[in-house]
């Protein structure tokens, strides 16, 4: 089949033959129809603790069609089945993996990674059925593959102690940022103000729902003050979608009193903080990574019913032969919401 395959930092990924996934007893194969562009496949490819082996195959954000069905689910599956999955692969007898959470499982195989499962940049991918969701009528594979960006989101906000009718502070409109927006938007949230450096991502969260756009530039004190004058109100979430040394500091100081800082960004460098901004605010800090398979069912579901609009988040779409050069420029350019490739097209 054909791939796109990382080999070391500073070389693109090269579109390759490799050879097909096999199939477990309790796997599948999905033919990829779509799968995303991450912002983590670009970090790790640059180096750092994310970094993956040569021979890594990217691509955890992925819809496909079932191909073949291992030996013990013949019953559960058919050819031709729509699906997305969480890239990973649990033990299946574990309490996380038993509770939908497989993320935790001490044997996890994550996909698109590095380790364990080779991802989705790729003609065909191995997933586990386990942690494998039917897509419903009338969700198309794009949306499919846009189920685990918005899943993150959900997560995020699931973790917050967020509740209808309260303001928030987003920081960062990349794709995160704007999935949460519109998860904000569906629960109810009252004044969402977003602050980001790109132009091009600040219209996509004011397209989204963002009631209040700020430059990400500014000082977090005077982001803080023109919030305040602004909504007449203060964020009661933070929600950090940056990922990058600094911005938790920056997160403290733009805080108000007792409000609670949810960072989603995925950074692996070294970072400092003043603890004393946040002690003197009696400030919550808190992560959140990846989701639960509940996750990714509610997220189909509120695309099945349409309450969800994602669509504006594609802003690019690539054939293989287009992956590599579209991949080395997301790595500079901040103009891209989500770019999707379609390994078959
Ligand atoms: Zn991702
Ligand atoms: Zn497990």
């Amino acid at each position: 089949m054909r791939a796109a395959v990382f080999d070391k930092v500073g070389s693109p990924l090269s579109i390759e033959a490799v050879a097909e996934p096999a199939c477990g007893p309790n796997e599948l194969i999905l033919a990829v129809r779509q799968c995303g562009i991450c912002g983590t496949d670009l970090h790790a490819s640059q180096g750092g603790l994310m970094e993956p082996p040569p021979g890594t195959i990217f691509g955890h954000e992925f819809s496909g069609e079932v191909v073949d069905i291992g030996s013990d689910l013949k019953a559960d599956w058919q050819i031709g089945d729509a699906a997305v999955s969480l890239p990973m692969i649990g033990c299946g007898t574990c309490n996380y993996c038993l509770s939908g959470n497989p993320f935790f499982c001490l044997s996890v195989q994550k996909t698109g990674v590095g380790q364990g499962v080779q991802g989705a940049y790729a003609e065909f991918v191995r997933v586990g059925a386990r942690e494998t969701v039917r897509i419903p009528r009338g969700v198309d594979w794009e949306f499919g593959a846009l189920v685990e960006p918005l899943a993150v989101a959900l997560h995020g906000l699931n973790m917050s102690r967020f509740a209808p009718g309260d303001d928030v502070l987003i920081v960062g409109a990349g794709p995160v940022g704007i999935a949460l927006i519109q998860w904000l938007r569906l629960s109810g949230a009252r004044n969402i103000v977003v602050t980001e450096l790109s132009k091009q991502r600040a219209q996509m969260a004011e397209r989204f729902g963002a009631s209040l756009l700020l430059d990400g530039s500014l000082h977090p004190k005077e982001i803080a003050r023109r919030v305040l004058a602004e909504t007449g109100g203060a964020p009661a979430c933070i929600f950090e979608c940056v990922g990058a040394p600094g911005v938790i500091d920056s997160c403290f100081a733009m805080a108000p009193p007792h409000s609670e800082i949810v960072s989603l960004g995925v950074c692996d460098r070294k970072d400092h903080f003043r603890p004393f901004l946040g002690t003197m605010k009696e400030i919550t800090l808190k992560f959140a990574v990846a989701y639960l398979r509940s996750d990714f069912e509610h997220t189909l579901h509120m695309l099945e019913t349409g309450a969800l609009n994602p669509a504006p988040m594609i802003t690019q779409r690539v054939k293989f032969d287009q992956l590599s050069a579209a991949f080395e420029s997301l790595k500079t350019s901040k103009q891209d919401c989500k770019v999707l490739l379609c390994p078959g097209c």
